[in-house]
């Protein structure tokens, strides 16, 4: 890509030369044939190397070598002699170029001018400007050009053009201008002038010597020649082959040099030695000192080696250039294949209905929850839902923000906002539940029916708090989910026994990696309602703190006052629990916190009398029991007295729950009994139920049930 788009840049440059450059030549009279066979042979099939094997072409000066009649300092006799044969792209003129030796200094800002070559100048300073065109009126087409030396001590490869270009403006002539111009230059016909811009064209070496006139700067001049050279010198050869054969592998490596070769090669004559190395020079990227080295340079062989210098470097920087424009190309065509793929991908997905992690999806599946009940929404919330759905479309799929603020728009719509299970505030229906699921317990039962009653008169329900307070396995938590389901509420059950954390009840920051909702939230978001019973199991274990106090948590939590805007950290938007039912329960009131007691209804369950265990073992657990094991009313049967015998001797605590499991035991032993028979299919060899129950309670055959007493009285 890199390479397409300086060859399209440089390309852009050529066009303005082609299109400027024959009309100038025809109004200066410069020679519209093409003198070099050079073109033929690079346009031929065998391209540039049949060109450079011809080695005739290369055989004589044509510029410099003129010979001459003006003060020429060095000339080659062979070069002279070759003259003749030679061909030029400089169309003699008159006066002839030799014969300046007067010229208007003509600086130049980013190169110097090589013989052959072509260059546009744009002037500034209105009075060159118009004395060069003056003195094309009258013929005169030369001028010398010569290169703009930098601010001494600047590092020249470090200047942009710009910046000297700006510096070059500001001489307007006289002795600064030409101290800071270079000595050596070039003779340079002026093929046209449009507007400020000065097309020139190098024709041969010059040394300024003195300052004629100051605005413009006119300078006098001596006309330079190589030094003479033996063409048949085996050194000079071998170089000049070298730089031949370096120009050739440039050439076929950069398709820049290439089109700026065809367009050259028309216009700088024959390629003599000293031509070549020119030539070379001036197409390379070299710096402006590095190319005005090789004008100054008089002797060929010198200069060839210089040309060569510089072509290997270029030769190098396309290396380089080639290895970055592939990488680039490769990362570039790496990337776009993973756009492709990952765009299948998404259409796979999508087919598949798998698109979860896609922006669009997300968010689509946010909207769609929460469009359907939007009225219901707080505003607050959904203010803040809108703003995280904007951001999550701004954030990079793979960050880890992007992963926080799914999540966090996961829990604020999963939230059941305005959501509430239609209330039963039916008092018979009530009854009949609660009397359903438990024997005795009138006070609490009393106190379930009051409380719907209140909700049937005001036709809502404020949420309260109730502590039920007695030994374990008194029904407590049982009673609850009786509570809920009297109600027509989702029940929720957690316990608080030594929670010491607080960020269990209100939930961590959403800073922190892995941060979670409190247990409150992550409650209504199972059940799924607003208006949920929630059973706060152990609130006389709550442990205590080392960072907050729990007690206080919970007390924001399960407060009616404050519950209403409950504000749990991760999810940072006031929830509104006031409908939210609390049922605590603990075995003992004295170690809940006070101010939690004082908020708290407490109803006391002591604990049950022989007779009421009988009843509700008879009417509750038995029956209970008997179906959890699959077991017929007909297939058994249980005398009062073995169940009192059960309850007076072997389950002596307040609760049933030690006296459910011994039922539990014996039902199980039933089964095997009744199972054993069926697969035998041999006369009952069973036990009668007395039999089974002796069994049981035998301190010597089972130790088992002792165990169990034990682990239930705590
Ligand atoms: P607690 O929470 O007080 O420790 P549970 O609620 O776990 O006690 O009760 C233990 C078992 O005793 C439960 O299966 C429950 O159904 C039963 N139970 C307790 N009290 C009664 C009752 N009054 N009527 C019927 N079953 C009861």
């Amino acid at each position: 890509m890199l390479k397409h788009l300086s060859s399209s840049c440089f390309q852009g440059r050529l066009r303005i030369l082609h299109t400027r450059f024959p009309d100038g030549a025809a109004n200066c009279g410069l020679a519209k044939r093409h003198l070099l066979r050079f073109i033929g042979s690079l346009r031929s099939s065998t391209g540039e190397a049949t060109f450079f094997r011809q080695t005739a072409l290369f055989s004589s000066e044509s510029g410099e070598g003129d010979g001459g009649t003006d003060k020429a300092v060095y000339a080659s006799s062979e070069a002279d002699a070759d003259e003749a044969k030679s061909s030029s792209a400089i169309v003699p003129t008159t006066p002839r170029p030799e014969d300046h030796l007067t010229v208007i200094a003509v600086p130049l800002p980013h190169r110097p001018l090589f013989p052959g070559f072509y260059m546009p100048v744009s002037i500034k300073d209105s009075k060159l400007l118009s004395a060069l065109a003056e003195n094309c009126k009258r013929s005169v087409t030369y001028a010398g050009a010569f290169l703009f030396k930098d601010e001494p001590g600047t590092d020249p490869s470090l200047v942009t053009g710009t910046e000297i270009g700006k510096n070059i403006y500001d001489f307007k002539g006289g002795q600064e201008l030409f101290d800071r111009l270079h000595d050596i230059g070039t003779l340079a016909q002026i093929s046209s002038i449009q507007g400020n811009e000065v097309y020139l064209l190098g024709h041969r070496r010059l040394r300024k010597t003195e300052m004629v006139d100051e605005e413009p700067l006119t300078v006098k001049v001596d006309h330079l020649k190589e030094i003479p050279y033996n063409k048949d010198d085996d050194v000079i050869k071998a170089t000049y082959f070298e730089v031949i054969s370096t120009l050739r592998d440039v050439l076929k490596i950069s398709s820049v040099w290439r089109e700026y070769a065809k367009t050259y090669s028309r216009y700088i004559g024959d390629f003599t030695y000293g031509r070549l190395a020119d030539f070379g020079a001036a197409l390379s990227m070299a710096n402006k000192l590095l190319c005005q080295q090789v004008l100054e340079e008089l002797d060929v062989h010198k200069r060839l080696k210089l040309t060569l210098e510089l072509i290997k470097k270029e030769i190098e920087i396309n290396k380089i250039q080639e290895s970055i424009a592939k990488a680039i190309e490769e990362k570039i065509s790496g990337e776009q294949r993973r756009y492709l793929l990952n765009e299948q991908l998404k259409a796979i997905k999508k087919e598949l209905g798998l698109e979860t992690d896609d922006k669009t999806a997300l968010s689509s599946k946010f909207r769609e929850r929460i469009d359907p009940k939007k009225d219901r929404f707080p505003a607050h919330v959904l203010q803040v839902i809108e703003e995280e759905l904007a951001k999550l479309q701004l954030l990079e799929a793979s960050s880890s923000e992007f992963n926080v603020t799914r999540n966090y728009l996961d829990w604020l719509t999963a939230l059941p906002w305005g959501d509430y299970s239609d209330e039963n505030f039916n008092v018979h229906n009530a009854q009949k539940i609660l009397d359903e699921d438990h024997y005795g317990l009138s006070d609490v039962k009393e106190r379930i029916l009051e409380f719907i009653a209140v909700g049937n008169l005001r036709g809502t329900s404020h949420g309260k708090i109730i502590c039920l307070s007695g030994p374990p396995g008194v029904g407590k938590t049982s009673i609850g989910r009786s509570i809920a389901r009297a109600l027509n509420r989702k029940f929720y059950r957690f316990s608080v026994g030594g929670l010491a954390d607080v960020a269990e009840i209100k939930g961590h920051r959403r800073t922190y990696i892995g941060a979670m909702p409190g247990k409150i939230v992550q409650c209504l978001k199972s059940v799924g309602t607003a208006n949920p019973l929630v059973l706060i199991d152990e609130i006389d274990k709550l442990g205590r703190g080392h960072a907050g106090d729990p007690a206080s948590a919970l007390l924001e939590l399960l407060d009616p006052e404050q519950n209403m805007n409950f504000l749990d950290h991760y999810l940072d938007v006031p929830i509104d629990l006031s409908k939210v039912l609390f049922v605590c329960t603990a075995n003992v009131i004295d170690t809940i916190p006070n101010p939690l007691l004082d908020r708290m209804e407490v109803i006391a369950i002591a604990g049950y009398i022989a007779d009421e265990k009988m009843h509700i073992a008879r009417d509750y657990l038995e029956k209970s029991t008997r179906e959890a094991c699959g077991i017929k009313p007909e297939q058994v049967e249980v005398t009062d007295a073995a169940l009192l015998e059960l309850i007076e001797n072997y389950c002596r605590e307040a609760g049933v729950r030690n006296l459910q499991k011994h039922i539990e035991k014996i039902y199980r032993k039933i089964a095997l009994l009744l199972v054993r028979k069926a697969i035998s299919n041999e006369p009952s060899n069973a036990k009668t139920f007395e039999e089974l129950e002796r069994a049981e309670i035998d301190p010597s055959t089972n130790q088992s049930t002792r165990v169990g007493e034990q682990t239930d009285t705590g």
